[in-house]
């Protein structure tokens, strides 16, 4: 099956009503354990760059390193650039070849984020590529005021006028959920989610997923989320394999032993999180 774009892979997810995994990954060990974890659990993933993670792999061998992966199984698996608000990274993002990227101007007012947004898919349309961008703001964890202010969750009707005025592929919306680590587990608003999903035709996406009781999650697959976002566990998991490694194995596999023993464990817990969704994929 190998590469697919973001836009379909979404739209198969929600005539199933439910989401697809996506997951930050910044190297060899954790981009193979996306694409392979998800294989064996037969669901499609889009595997996604985090600007920051950028200073340990080029936008250029991301994209190889993905595309390589792709190649060996038969689900389909998408590529996108998490998180930017800066315009000129995003064009070199799409040159490189990214065929999905995130215009993230939730900061922004309005009429800014809208601006922002739409000079971004006009952009990426002369790439064929696909747009997600985000309304209402979706805040870190650490900080528990971003996820029980209701104040920073995504308007219905502004989302509405946000989708039609960008013409945006996916959208990041905020409704309970934060980035990182939550100080204690979050109550997403399901309600203002499904008046979101009523409003906007266009795939909706859940920021935030670490830690997130998974039956709040499946509620969140049932009511609209068509994409769900994982970057923290998936990262921690990854330092925490390589150090176990060096606790236990230590001179067991040569010198390179930690890369497959940290690809081993972080493709079982891929392959465990994408059971999540009900999108199953048989070729
Ligand atoms: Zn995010």
């Amino acid at each position: 099956m190998s590469l697919e774009r973001v836009r379909d892979i979404l739209a198969e997810a929600d005539r199933h009503g439910t989401a697809v995994l996506a997951f930050d990954a910044m190297n060899y060990a954790m981009i193979a354990a996306a694409v392979q974890g998800a294989a064996a659990a037969k669901r499609p993933v889009i595997v996604m760059l985090y600007p920051e993670m950028a200073g340990y792999v080029s936008l250029e061998g991301f994209v190889s390193l993905v595309k390589e992966q792709a190649r060996q199984v038969s689900i389909p698996v998408g590529i996108h650039l998490d998180h930017c608000s800066n315009f000129e990274y995003i064009v070199s993002a799409l040159r490189a070849g990214f065929p999905s990227v995130m215009a993230d101007g939730s900061l922004l007012p309005l009429e800014e984020n809208i601006a922002f947004t739409a000079s971004v898919v006009r952009t990426a349309k002369a790439f064929g590529a696909d747009v997600e961008g985000e309304l209402g703001h979706v805040g870190k964890a650490a900080n528990e005021r971003d996820y029980i202010s209701s104040e920073l969750y995504t308007q219905a009707e502004e989302a509405r006028i946000f989708a039609e005025a960008t013409g945006v592929t996916a959208l990041a919306v905020a409704f309970g959920s934060a980035h990182g680590n939550y100080t204690r587990p979050p109550k997403l608003n399901i309600t203002r989610l499904r008046e979101i999903n009523e409003a906007v035709k266009t795939p909706l996406v859940l920021h935030g997923g670490s830690g997130i009781p998974k039956e709040q999650l499946i509620d969140t697959f049932r009511n609209g989320i068509n994409k769900f976002n994982v970057g923290t566990e998936f990262s921690y998991l990854n330092q925490k394999y390589t150090g176990q490694y060096f606790e236990q194995a230590r001179e067991r596999d040569g010198a390179c032993g930690h890369v497959e023993y940290a690809r081993e464990k972080l493709s079982a817990y891929i392959m465990e999180k994408c059971r999540l969704t009900s999108c199953t994929f048989d070729s």
